[in-house]
């Protein structure tokens, strides 16, 4: 596998997909990788860019549970309140299979720095050198706290945020968020009128500024950029 050394978007994105998909997360689902063959669904359905050693070749057992070692070890980073313990853990995740880095020009014929991994190198290892370089691209340009726990009450996700802002909240956005919404929106039509006439609009509750926060999520679905 090869990827630029200064995305650190992409390797991001892979850690909190894969830190995702677990039971402890995925609480309604359950865990998301049950034997190898999900494995490879994962790994296509989050397009993320390992080499398989020989076309064709299918994740096995051995790989599974190499990377659901490496799933609780990076799990175990993320939570780390040490920005010096997640850099030497990143560190580490970046030397299990990387080679390089070294230049290259990209299809624009610019120099770009590259990290290429053995292509004999086991699939949990390539993934350990793509997240760490992510990580590691994270602290150095932007901060530690992009890696956060997801705002939902009843979601233990966490998340690396890249997006421009860095205010994005949920560790899936597109689930997190929308059922975090569906709680409010109950929870609001559950509340009795005030008996005073005190006008509570409709339904909606968009009206007053409380301390529920703005009523919009401000969640963009965009994670990688
Ligand atoms: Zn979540």
């Amino acid at each position: 596998m090869k990827f630029l050394f200064s995305d650190y978007a992409l390797g991001a994105g892979v850690a909190t997909d894969l830190v995702n998909t677990s039971a402890l997360v995925r609480r309604s689902t359950g865990e998301m990788l049950v034997d190898p063959a999900a494995l490879d669904r994962f790994l296509v359905e989050f397009e993320v860019p390992v080499d398989p050693p020989e076309p064709g070749r299918r994740a096995t057992e051995q790989d599974l549970e190499q990377v659901l070692a490496l799933r609780g070890e990076l799990r175990a980073l993320l939570e780390s309140d040490s920005e010096d313990q997640v850099v030497a853990g990143a560190n580490a995740l970046v030397g299990r299979a990387s080679v390089g880095p070294f230049l290259e020009r990209d299809v624009d014929g610019r120099w770009q720095w590259y990290v290429t991994t053995d292509p004999r190198a086991p699939l949990a290892q390539q993934l350990a050198a793509v997240i760490g370089t992510g990580l590691l691209g994270v602290l150095r340009t932007l901060r530690h706290d992009r890696i956060r726990h997801c705002a939902s009450p009843v979601c233990d996700g966490m998340f690396v945020d890249t997006s421009k802002a860095g205010r994005r909240r949920y560790c899936m956005p597109e689930l997190c968020g929308n059922r975090l919404n569906v709680a409010k929106h109950r929870a609001r039509r559950l509340t009795p009128p005030k008996p005073n006439g005190t006008t509570e609009d409709g339904g909606t509750g968009r009206g007053a500024a409380g301390p529920a926060g703005p009523p919009e999520d401000p969640d963009a679905p965009d994670l990688r950029g």
